[in-house]
């Protein structure tokens, strides 16, 4: 008898739906004129809706120049690449880009990934390669495409408990003198919203010699004077050996990236998989993503503007008595702590009050921290503050 393919994935699907796990994409329309207004294409047709789930954090996918670039460039040189880096994929534009990205973050180079996710997960591979007997040491909050690349990276992993300096210094104690450690975390953790001791990290990682690897993919186009991320604002960016990060959310595009000195960026061109062997990112793109890192590092009012909007609507909130949980970021989380529950609020919401908030469940967040992540943004009014508020309340008192 042949295994029974089918049976199997409808069990799979199966267990998902009973555990309040089975995810559901809704299919929004969104107005580029009127971000951060959507059309949601509902079983009932179109209704219009309020985005407040997204990490296009400061609107830059809609940005006019942006847009206009986008367009230029790909009637001067047609959509897709042609082709990997080293076949036919250094473009022009795929260039600048690296060079504004290296800009940005003051350093020697950068180096243009498909997206975030395959930069972590092929740089960390590649660093594994790179540090024979390495070990690493991550934080416990680090995102999946962190723990992916450390799955291949071999080498010894042990992790450090969350933001925990002290542990991270105890784990330091163990590795012998000599031995290659890097250090992986981030810097704005995506769903709690909390920052990580940056300049605390660096002292122990210059005590005991380890190399710090550092994700700043919420963080990039937000902190700093220049956008340049939690390491820019906090002075430490001369200090961080490698920096991560991704141009598919603040910076309105899509692809990620690494930053460094010119012999690590390279030795990664040289030898990571998920950079040699796929399809560079598109020159439109490029040039469109370059001319939003352009934009968005000059743009200190766009960033005033976000930081005061998640100022007034965690305000708003917790004025309602809602459970917004502690965070020191652009993230506002409410704590739900429930699958079906999270789902019940998110489904209300939308059909009830036209507000968009996708639930995060569970194994985006731990069992019993299922909770709505809301993402102001500097389009956001006081008009959609008072609306968020009211709706919450609503479906907070009526989905028990
Ligand atoms: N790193 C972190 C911390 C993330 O939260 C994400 C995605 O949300 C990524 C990396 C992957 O970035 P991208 O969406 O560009 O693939």
């Amino acid at each position: 008898m042949h295994f029974d393919y089918t049976a199997r994935f409808t069990q799979a699907l199966a267990d998902l739906h009973s555990d309040g796990r089975y995810r559901e994409f809704r299919e929004i329309v969104r107005k580029a004129e009127a971000f951060p207004a959507a059309v949601w294409n509902s079983p009932d047709g179109p209704r219009d809706i309020t985005v407040w789930c997204s990490n296009d954090y400061l609107g830059m996918s809609r940005h006019p120049a942006v847009i206009a670039t986008l367009a230029e460039t790909a009637q001067h040189c047609g959509v897709g690449a042609g082709g990997t880096r080293n076949l036919s994929g250094t473009s022009g534009p795929m260039v600048a880009l690296e060079r504004e990205l290296a800009k940005l973050h003051n350093t020697d180079a950068a180096l243009v990934f498909s997206s975030g996710y395959v930069a972590n997960q092929t740089t960390l591979a590649t660093l594994g390669i790179l540090l024979p007997d390495c070990v690493f040491l991550s934080d416990a909050n680090n995102h999946n495409s962190i723990i992916e690349g450390l799955k291949r990276a071999g080498g010894e992993k042990r992790i450090f408990r969350h933001n925990d300096v002290a542990h991270l210094r105890a784990l330091l104690q163990e590795v012998p003198a000599g031995r290659p450690c890097v250090i992986v975390f981030e810097s704005v953790y995506s769903m709690d919203g909390d920052i990580a001791p940056l300049a605390e990290i660096c002292d122990l990682a210059e005590e005991f010699g380890a190399f710090t690897y550092l994700d700043e993919v919420h963080a990039v186009g937000l902190y700093g004077a220049r956008g340049g991320g939690v390491a820019e604002r906090d002075g430490v960016e001369q200090r961080i050996d490698l920096i991560q990060g991704t141009l598919g959310k603040a910076f309105g595009t899509v692809g990620g990236y690494i930053a460094g000195k010119a012999n690590l960026i390279d030795a990664v061109r040289s030898y990571a998989p998920g950079f040699v062997f796929t399809t560079a990112l598109p020159p439109p793109l490029c040039a469109a993503a370059a001319e939003s890192v352009r934009i968005a590092s000059e743009a200190t009012a766009l960033r005033c503007t976000l930081h005061e909007n998640v100022a007034r609507t965690r305000a708003a909130l917790l004025a309602k008595n809602l459970p917004v949980m502690p965070a020191a970021s652009h993230i506002v989380p409410v704590h739900v702590g429930d699958a079906f529950r999270c789902r019940a609020l998110s489904d209300r919401l939308i059909t009830q009050h036209g507000i968009y908030i996708q639930p995060v469940n569970y194994p985006t967040v731990a069992r019993g921290q299922e909770r709505l992540r809301i993402t102001p943004s500097p389009g956001h009014t006081e008009a959609h503050i008072a609306a968020l508020t009211d709706a919450l309340c609503e479906v907070w008192s009526s989905v028990t």
